[in-house]
């Protein structure tokens, strides 16, 4: 999955996924030579997982990257986000959607956010479960209550397993929960279009069954060297 130049890998990963799905290339613990090497092909669009990260490599990189946080956030983090993301694809819970708003409000913004659903086995998946989404459409005309944001969509994970049948069922029920709250009187359809859905070993998958946004990392760049965790 992971021999060749970066760009050969680009491009099989480019050519994998179709036009009809865009593609993010996930620069975590990635330098900013390697994010340069792929700007020079052309990619623009970039997902980050820790917050002064994000805010480091935006600071040190040209001003047309889109980039895209992907990681889990905390309330005390969002300042070092809003103003740079231009879209949040894990927002996980009520209060930090309202974090969010408060933020976005301050400096006079719109920010753009996804819901993240957990649809995975493992108990470490981050999000909502899709009927805590239903219940927060329910309860709050969404629009009303975050007027600086925009709820373009969904994301989510599937469980990391070999059983690409499981992680088909985990992609379709996301996809099916987006269809069905497409239809919400407190979301506009028109907003909402996005499923943020498939990284590296799954993106296939995930574009088969209708994602719009693929997180690719170790398919691009290569294995990560990772952070000592042990
Ligand atoms: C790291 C990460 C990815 C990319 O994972 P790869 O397996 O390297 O493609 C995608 N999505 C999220 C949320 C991540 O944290």
């Amino acid at each position: 999955m992971t021999e060749g130049t970066l760009a050969e890998r680009y491009a099989r990963v480019k050519a994998g996924i179709g036009s009809n799905t865009r593609l993010i290339a996930v620069s975590k613990t990635r330098s900013v030579e390697e994010i340069k090497a792929l700007l020079k092909l052309g990619h623009r669009d970039f997902g980050e997982n820790y917050p002064q990260e994000l805010k480091a490599k935006a600071a040190a990189l040209q001003k047309d990257i889109r980039w895209h946080f992907i990681g889990h956030l905390q309330r005390s983090n969002v300042k070092h986000v809003v103003g740079i993301a231009s879209l949040i694809h894990s927002v996980d819970s009520e209060r930090l959607l309202d974090e969010i708003e408060k933020r976005s409000a301050a400096l006079g913004i719109t920010t753009d956010v996804l819901l993240q659903v957990h649809i995975a086995q493992e108990e470490t998946k981050h999000g909502f479960s899709p009927e805590e989404v239903r219940g927060l459409l329910a309860g709050a005309p969404a629009l009303g209550r975050w007027p600086h944001l925009r709820i373009l969509g969904l994301m989510g994970m599937a469980t990391n397993t070999e059983d690409m049948d499981q992680v088909r069922r985990e992609f379709r029920s996301l996809a099916e929960l987006h269809r069905e709250l497409r239809a919400h009187p407190g979301l506009r359809p028109e907003d909402f279009t996005e499923l943020s859905m498939g990284m590296s070993g799954d993106a296939a998958v995930a574009v088969e069954e209708g994602s719009t946004l693929v997180r690719v990392g170790t398919a691009i760049f290569g294995e990560r060297s990772g952070k000592a965790t042990g």
